[in-house]
């Protein structure tokens, strides 16, 4: 079997697509467009790359979006000082803190602080619980991507065996907290896992490690559809997913590209819970 390729770049497309609609009618009924504040501590390369993504995205939607660029040295107290007064604002929809935050800061209080209404990542607690317990809430963008990607090959995960590998709260928990939900059998794999034990057994595997090429072909059932979360650096810095892409081609059904799967939709998604979030406070 050689495996369809799922093209995150054109599905990504297609979501904003659908998006710009939204924004236009958001902003008819309401006089303004929906708005993101992205907030960036320190010169980490990959954050400004990613933040400048986000931000691009935004505008060519319709968006507003505020950058906050802070210096690397910002007090704990500064960046909730700033997180409190977003919250406060009527025209910040969402608002997202770029990761990872420079060390001395603390992460979690951070992600706390923001307003769970505005919580456009899904990362705050109190959206983290009402996800596991199967109730509509803003839902991490990564695996949220990855459901519409699923959803979009007319993929019924319902009753099928899915194994998630990799435990992390910004993708694998919530990955399977999503397929659980949409009643798929679920095992969440990790470092202390057999783990191929696990995925010859799957319909769906979904990697989310951050070890290039762990995935092998002869841990792929014949048919399975296959999701690469990772990106990596391999050889010569070259951009590559958890999963050994020629390998698993020929045992897989559907196999996403790594670049050009999971990652477009991922901000695409970031986009969607930005509006869903704008409509949801403006319905109070
Ligand atoms: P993370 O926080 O480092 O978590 C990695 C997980 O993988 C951990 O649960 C770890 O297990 C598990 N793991 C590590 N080695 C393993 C092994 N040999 N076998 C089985 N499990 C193993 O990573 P993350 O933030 O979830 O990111 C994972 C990957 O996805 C990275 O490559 C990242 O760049 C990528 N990513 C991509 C997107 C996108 O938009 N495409 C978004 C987010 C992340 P333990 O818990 O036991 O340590």
């Amino acid at each position: 079997m050689v495996a369809k390729l799922i093209d995150g770049k054109a599905m990504a497309e297609k979501q904003r697509a659908l998006l710009v609609e939204e924004v236009r009618g958001f902003e008819k009924a309401t006089g303004r467009p929906p708005g993101i504040a992205v907030l960036r501590a320190g010169e980490d390369p990959a954050s400004r790359i990613y933040v400048a993504s986000k931000k691009r995205t935004a505008q060519s939607l319709g968006l507003n979006s505020w950058e906050h660029v802070l210096p690397e040295q910002v007090t704990q107290s500064e960046l909730l000082g700033l997180i409190e007064r977003l919250n406060g604002e009527e025209e910040v929809d969402g608002i997202l803190v770029q990761l990872p935050l420079p060390k001395h800061l603390d992460t979690h209080a951070v992600l706390r602080a923001i307003l769970p209404q505005k919580d456009v990542d899904g990362f705050h607690p109190m959206n983290a619980g009402s996800l596991f317990q199967g109730m509509p809430t803003l839902v991490p963008c990564t695996p949220l991507g990855v459901m519409k990607m699923l959803e979009e090959i007319g993929c019924g995960v319902a009753g099928k065996r899915a194994v998630v590998i990799g435990r992390s709260n910004i993708v694998g928990r919530p990955m399977a907290a999503l397929l659980l939900n949409a009643s798929a059998s679920v095992v969440l794999c990790h470092s202390k896992s057999d783990v191929r034990a696990e995925t010859l057994r799957a319909d769906i595997v979904i990697a989310a490690v951050g070890v290039a090429g762990l995935v092998r072909g002869d841990w792929i059932r014949e048919g399975a559809i296959v999701i690469d979360v990772g990106m990596n650096r391999g050889e010569g810095g070259k951009l590559c997913g958890d999963v050994a892409f020629e390998e698993v081609s020929q045992k897989a059904a559907w196999l996403t590209p790594v670049p050009g799967g999971v990652g477009p939709m991922t901000i695409a998604m970031l986009m969607h819970n930005t509006v869903q979030a704008a409509k949801l406070r403006c319905k109070r």
